[in-house]
């Protein structure tokens, strides 16, 4: 096991940012940069043992700066779309700044992603990259400090583990946004495509056409979200459904079946090609399964071109814009009370 440590660029406000190298016993190696607490390779072996990184993203800090949309990054303090312009916590309405259509708020507005994080090493395996949000900021209330250690194991997992703690009452939901590409990152769509995708969830969130949850929760049964056995991404992506059309393709929140704030298996992917399989275990609640439907084939690592649909996220959090539906997990952090949350991404070969 070892961490090391190599200047990666500068940020456009003159901070250095480090990148920060993992590697376990086996070889897979995970590199973090300190721009948005960023996960930006992950590099595991296929069924002939070639290393390949699994990340569809980005790697300088030009690309960061004009083609990003959130690879590997994590967003924070709340991930995913806020609608209705804010939310009311306590009867005081607290109108957030928006950064989509239909007075929509995605993922903070990217205040914690767009930013340097300090960071400590963790023993040989581990990294702990900080930040505070200020009170105020985009709109959501309390100093909101918030840290992401990253810990790659010798099991080949990796785990995200946040915590947040808050001076006033708000709400919470942090998230890594990587993309996956089992064949690697500079994979193809029809790769991404053929990817086998379990989702252990029974029920997932309709959204309007600004992607903010209608409040329902859908049962999957009968429709292309049904993801409980192994099932392409491609097979049913391109049907005539009013939820796909909605969102050009899969953008939902699935619902974690049995969820109760312990660790459970959310999603599996495999690509059978290469044998490589990515376990996705979480204590939250909801996991967003994303297709890269607005990826347009910007230029990505080593300036390939990040393709229409060459990537997948499986993003885990509470449910998006649960704070305006009482009937979804809540995710209001009290003043001065510790949140901690836990994502683990398994890898193996099958
Ligand atoms: C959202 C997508 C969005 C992507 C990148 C995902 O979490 O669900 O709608 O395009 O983030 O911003």
């Amino acid at each position: 096991m070892s961490v090391s440590t190599v200047l990666f660029g500068t940020a456009p406000n003159g901070k250095n940012v480090d990148k920060i190298m993992l590697e376990n016993k086996n070889g897979m190696k995970a590199s973090i940069v300190t721009f948005g607490a960023t996960l930006l390779e992950l590099f595991c072996p296929d069924k002939n043992g070639e290393l390949a990184d699994i990340l569809v993203g980005l790697d300088s800090m030009e690309g960061f700066l004009n083609y990003w949309d959130y690879q590997g990054a994590v967003v924070a303090p709340v991930a995913n779309r806020i609608g209705n312009g804010g939310f009311t916590l306590d009867g005081k309405f607290y109108k957030l700044n928006s950064n989509k259509a239909g007075d929509v708020t995605l993922h903070s507005c990217g205040e914690m992603t767009y930013a340097v994080w300090d960071y400590e090493t963790v023993g040989e395996n581990g990294v702990k990259l900080s930040l505070s949000h200020a009170d105020g900021t985009n709109g959501f209330p309390g100093n909101i400090d918030i840290t992401v250690t990253y810990t790659l194991e010798d099991d080949n997992k990796l785990h995200i583990a946040y915590t947040a703690i808050s001076d006033k009452k708000t709400i919470i939901n942090p998230t890594n946004h990587a993309y996956f590409n089992l064949a690697g990152f500079d994979g193809t769509a029809e790769e991404m495509l053929s990817h086998l995708l379990q989702l252990n969830c029974s029920r997932f969130v309709p959204v309007d056409k600004f992607s903010v949850p209608t409040g329902e929760i859908m049962n999957v049964e009968g429709t292309p979200f049904d993801f409980r056995s192994p099932k392409e991404i491609g097979m049913e992506i391109n049907t005539e459904n009013e939820q796909l059309k909605n969102t050009s393709g899969y953008d939902h929140n699935f619902c974690v079946d049995n969820w109760d704030k312990t660790l459970r298996t959310a999603a599996v992917a495999y690509l059978p090609s290469t044998g490589r399989c990515l376990e996705v275990i979480t204590d939250l609640p909801g996991v967003q399964f994303y297709a890269g439907n607005f990826l347009k084939g910007l230029p990505g690592k080593e300036n390939k071109p990040m393709s229409y649909r060459c990537g997948f996220c499986l993003e885990t959090q509470y449910y998006p814009d649960t704070i305006n539906h009482p009937n979804f997990p809540q995710n209001v952090l009290e003043a001065n009370t510790p949140f901690e949350t836990e994502t683990i991404l398994a890898l193996s070969i099958k």
